[in-house]
């Protein structure tokens, strides 16, 4: 119940930084991060409407996606990816990889999706906010690594995430934001990638995002509660 009820408020919250910002609320993607969160949780959040689950471990998905299957409809992947669990990875068919930040990582990808014969769809994970502590590509190595990528056969870039800035200094996650939307531009030309997905936003900047132009907000705290 409890899960129902915050998953309508985040919606409303989603609509009134859409509205805020000119935006349409349709073309937001909501992503439930269901990341520690037992299979029935996850049900129970999927029962209330949110289709779209994300998850960052890769053990943890092993176990607990196919158990889900059939019932969400899509799958993502929002974690650190090591090459030597591609190919685990690759085989729950995740609809989305959201952090790619190396061509070693792409190439493992596209390699193991050929296997499957299918093509990968990924976002490239920018490190927008110069923490140390996080993944993603520098910003000014984006470009280079978007040509190299889009060379690829079997994975197709389909835009960028980023983790905004951990800061209570508004202006500063907003910087963090406003800068993967200018990445995005220069790099709309590359050819053989597409730039539509701005996955950036979690619980605590959700909003920020959305008015600096974000279309698939990460979110878990804020529905599920704290994880433990
Ligand atoms: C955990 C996680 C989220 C969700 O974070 P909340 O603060 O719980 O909303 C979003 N993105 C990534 C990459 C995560 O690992």
């Amino acid at each position: 119940m409890e899960i129902a009820r915050n998953l309508t408020e985040i919606k409303q919250r989603i609509m009134d930084a859409a509205k805020r910002s000119g935006r349409d609320f349709e073309e937001i993607k909501l992503l439930a991060v269901t990341k520690t969160h037992p299979t029935e949780k996850i049900l129970e959040v999927i029962n209330a409407g949110a289709l779209c689950i994300g998850e960052n471990k890769v053990q943890e998905s092993l176990a607990k996606i196919p158990e889900l299957e059939g019932k969400f409809e899509e799958f993502h992947f929002i974690g650190h990816l090591q090459t030597n669990k591609v190919k685990k990875i690759v085989a729950l068919r995740p609809s989305l990889i959201h952090s790619v930040d190396s061509l070693h990582l792409a190439e493992k990808i596209s390699s193991e999706a050929e296997k499957l014969g299918y093509n990968q769809d990924i976002l490239l994970q920018v490190n927008t906010s110069g923490e140390e502590s996080k993944f993603g590509v520098s910003p000014d190595k984006a470009f280079e690594l978007a040509e190299a990528v889009s060379k690829l056969e079997h994975v197709k870039v389909k835009g960028l995430m980023t983790i905004g800035k951990f800061t209570d200094n508004e202006e500063e996650i907003r910087a963090s934001f406003r800068l993967l939307k200018e990445i995005g531009k220069q790099l709309a030309n590359i050819e053989s990638i597409e730039i539509k997905w701005y996955s950036m936003g979690m619980t605590h900047d959700f909003e920020i995002a959305i008015e600096e132009g974000s279309n698939l907000v990460r979110i878990g705290t804020a529905i599920f509660g704290v994880r433990e």
